[in-house]
């Protein structure tokens, strides 16, 4: 007999024959090297029953499979307390975000339509100015064309418009007080 029958009988699980426990018997009292083996594979055998490897207790599987459904259903809470955190704080966004541009729309009517008032009462002001101009300049000798007087009254205008928007813009940006 060769030694790798024995071997196979002795790592086997199988339960051998009476005949065949004898013969293995017979052959580990003859060879040392399917002692050692034997020797081996007991100790191999205690290491793992001792350190719990060799099956898991009764029950494993479906306890494992329970926590499986567990844990599933953890992430799913999870995910459901995520889904409606990120509702919440989106919804908490668009509305602070819609709130600001209604009141901001709000200010930029208000804005204009103070502009408009405060250009019309302006314009009428510097209507009067360049009458009073043009009569203090009727007596002078013209030369200073009607042109340079219009252009230096548009360059004046234009410098007030552009003063009194720069103020309106500080004030608006620092917050006027609401009525
Ligand atoms: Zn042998």
């Amino acid at each position: 007999m060769s030694h790798e029958l024995y071997e196979s009988w002795l790592v086997s699980e199988q339960p051998l024959t009476l005949e065949q426990k004898d013969e293995l018997k017979s052959h580990l009292q003859s060879c040392p090297r399917c002692r050692q083996i034997a020797a081996g594979w007991r100790s191999a055998r205690t290491q793992m029953t001792k350190s719990g490897l060799a099956s898991p207790t009764p029950g494993f599987s479906l306890r494992w499979q329970q926590t499986l459904a567990e844990r599933r259903l953890q992430k799913q809470t999870k995910n459901t307390r995520w889904l409606l955190l990120a509702l919440v704080v989106s919804s908490a966004i668009s509305l602070t975000a819609l709130v600001l541009f209604l009141s901001n729309s709000l200010a930029i009517v208000d804005w204009w339509l103070h502009t408009t008032l405060t250009v019309e009462r302006t314009f009428g002001w510097l209507k009067q100015i360049s009458l009073l101009v043009q009569s203090w300049l009727g007596g002078l000798p013209s030369f200073l064309p009607p042109a340079v007087i219009i252009l230096i009254l548009s360059a004046g205008f234009t410098f007030l418009l552009l003063l009194w928007v720069s103020i309106v813009k500080r004030l608006s940006i620092q917050g006027a007080p609401q009525s």
